[in-house]
């Protein structure tokens, strides 16, 4: 078990500037759960609306005729909320400060400057003859135009699908197809890490995959790299762009018309369609972005995620944007030129929020202290964290090496369906607990059941169930309600599956143990992945760890884990015994690794997580039938997985 007991206070300089206290959190938590009509109505007013709501909530749970609507009277436009209501207070403050993949390389846009490159990009868009409600796809690297392109789509009120610019032809192309996008945005060439990654080409491919689909293809020059570009259905956004006005007034919108389609990360299987909409997503975004960042005016926000996860599209646009924030861009990677980027680059620009992943954190805590050690970070004074379960052991790092354990830490569970955060330790409201996702975000209401949907009281672990709607939820699975209705309302009726599992500690915080397709059953006894991984990071020699159940004839399954060492650790026998006896330590003999598997690298998908099911399937030695890996960042790890598999 994790060390329940552990608990930081948030340091007091933190806690004598901070926007929330803990009596506010619990008068507001109780507000939102007492009556969430009034209170979510309230809420609505932070956005500017054309024509106001009267009806707040419009949902129904129940299988037979599940919908959700919030605020579904009422008419707006994301980017009116994003960009134009800023102008007069905040026209020449920076909505987005953008770093090249190569240091050296950055831009400031203010608001001004961002109204009129949407503007401009909704007029290409236009002349492209994209109308309201088209699907419009968007693959591209992190550059400023990506944002354009979004936002410029939420003006005119077409349909945006973001597909991560690392993803390849035929990932592209079966979203393109999925959503029926007669639209492409690409660029020339993207940067990363000093390589550069050939985007019109894959586009091609794509277009050709998806069979006359694609009617035209928009292309940003970001490279200068040598493209063909096919007469009649491709055109460069320069071109166009030097010949549309820079006047396009925001398309008036129903809160519940389709603001974007996103594809999930694919660990569990086929990626998902998520569809958000206009009204309660654009909430839900900035009412988070403000909470869990504890955001003030003059903050430099930076989230160093991409734009084609969900949490690119909530807290590098519309959150901050929402909330008149200045957004930090970054293009390149953590560990280039060197492992001080993501600390080089917060100097650069005096960041004072930061939010990463807790992959980005394990690779830089194999780097050793060094790289963080060369750098200022004084400027931050908050850090986030989100996309797995963060080992206690890379908190604890994240806290005192990064932080210097002046800044608190906000551990955030969150999906693509949920649109923003639902569980968190929000500033200043609780002491932290690390690895803990800790307390419900407003409006949330969590419990935790067992396999047969019975609600556990008290200390407990479980699967983690949604009770009611929020405005940020997901609407539906695009061009599949089914789906929607089948993946996340059936196994427990009226209620939202998280598929996730959970436990709740003695003192009410929330712990997420891991998928619950993960959970593994030992002996009768339940597991939950990320504590015996948590367990095994906790070793010196250890960098990051995987485990997945297998079959096992005496005891129903046995734990078989992948571990990759950190650098300069021998891979032996000796270690093998040391690591078993380390989990017994930690946990218990039930949750001793019966195989151990030393790996250069693990599978994860292109956002960095790692994905179980097809580690499960090499250690139940299924190898042949791996399912859907088309999200797969590094398909050539598998193959050494396969080869240096465990037999028992
Ligand atoms: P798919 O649904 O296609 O299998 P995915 O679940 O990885 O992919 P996302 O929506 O990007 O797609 O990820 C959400 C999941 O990530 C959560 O359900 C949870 O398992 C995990 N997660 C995200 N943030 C946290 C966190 N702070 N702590 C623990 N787990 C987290
Ligand atoms: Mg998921």
């Amino acid at each position: 078990m994790s060390d329940d007991s552990k608990t930081y206070p948030v340091p007091e300089a933190f806690a004598s500037q901070a926007n929330l206290t803990p009596e506010k959190y619990r008068e507001m938590y109780a507000a939102s759960i007492a009556d969430p009509a009034a209170f979510w109505g309230e809420q609505g007013k932070r956005l500017d609306w054309m024509t106001p709501y009267t009806v707040v909530k419009d949902v129904s749970w129940e299988t037979g005729d599940l919908h959700v609507r919030w605020y579904s009277d009422g008419v707006l436009n994301v980017t009116a909320n994003c960009i134009d209501r800023h102008l007069d207070t905040r026209g020449d403050k920076a909505a987005f400060i953008w770093e090249g993949d190569k240091p050296g390389e950055s831009h400031t846009v203010t608001y001004r400057q961002l109204h009129a490159s949407v503007s401009k990009f909704a007029n290409v868009l236009k002349e492209l003859g994209v109308k309201k409600g088209d699907r419009v796809t968007i693959y591209m690297p992190m550059i400023l135009e990506a944002a354009y392109a979004m936002l410029a789509c939420a003006r005119i009120g077409a349909v945006h699908s973001v597909v991560f610019g690392g993803f390849s032809p035929e990932a592209l192309a079966g979203r393109i197809v999925d959503c029926g996008s007669e639209v492409l945005i690409t660029a020339d060439e993207g940067l990363r890490g000093g390589k550069s990654v050939p985007l019109k080409v894959n586009a091609d491919k794509a277009a050709g995959i998806a069979g006359g689909t694609v009617k035209k293809m928009l292309v940003v020059k970001r490279t200068g790299g040598n493209v063909s570009m096919t007469e009649g259905r491709d055109h460069w956004l320069h071109e166009i762009g030097a010949t549309v006005s820079a006047d396009c007034p925001p398309e008036p919108m129903n809160a519940e018309d389709p603001l974007f389609i996103l594809y999930t990360s694919g660990s569990t299987g086929k990626p998902k369609g998520v569809l958000h909409t206009t009204g309660g997503y654009l909430l839900w975004a900035s009412m988070t972005h403000e909470y869990v960042f504890d955001l003030k005016e003059n903050d430099i926000f930076w989230c160093s995620a991409d734009v084609g996860w969900v949490t690119g599209h909530t807290y590098i646009i519309y959150g901050p944007l929402a909330n008149g924030a200045t957004s930090v861009m970054f293009e390149g990677v953590p560990t280039y030129p060197d492992a001080s980027r993501f600390w080089q680059v917060c100097d650069k620009h005096q960041v004072t929020i930061f939010y990463t992943a807790p992959t980005a954190i394990r690779a830089l805590m194999r780097e050793g202290e060094g790289p963080v050690n060369k750098t200022s970070r004084k400027s931050i004074r908050l850090l986030g964290t989100v996309g797995e379960p963060i080992n206690p052991e890379a908190w604890e790092w994240y806290f005192h090496v990064v932080g210097e354990a002046r800044c608190p830490i906000v551990d955030t569970w969150w999906q693509t369906e949920t649109g923003g955060t639902l569980i968190v330790p929000l500033p200043n409201t609780t002491d932290m607990k690390p690895g803990a996702g800790s307390h419900p975000f407003f409006g949330i209401k969590p419990i935790l059941v067992d396999a047969d949907g019975r609600e556990l009281e008290g200390a407990a672990d479980g699967n983690l169930l949604i009770t009611d709607s929020w405005p940020g939820q997901m609407r539906t699975v695009y061009g599949d309600h089914q789906r929607f209705v089948e993946t996340y309302f059936t196994a427990y009726p009226g209620k939202y599956f998280t598929g996730d599992g959970c436990r709740r500690d003695a003192d009410g915080f929330y712990w997420i143990t891991g998928r619950v397709d993960d959970v593994i059953n030992v002996s009768g006894h339940r597991m939950g992945t990320a504590e015996v991984e948590s367990a095994l990071v906790s070793h010196d020699a250890v960098a990051e760890a995987a485990v997945v159940g297998y079959p096992h004839d005496i005891k129903g399954q046995g734990i078989y884990a992948y571990v990759t060492l950190r650098a300069g650790c021998e891979a032996d026998d000796a270690l093998r015994k040391n690591l078993v006896a380390h989990v017994r330590n930690e946990i218990g003999p039930i949750a001793s690794p019966d195989l151990i598997q030393f790996a250069p690298g693990l599978p994860k998908t292109r956002s960095g997580k790692i994905m179980r099911r097809i580690l499960r399937k090499i250690a139940e030695n299924e190898f042949s039938n791996l399912g859907d890996t088309s999200t797969l960042a590094e398909p050539e790890v598998v193959k050494d997985l396969i080869d240096n598999r465990q037999n028992r």
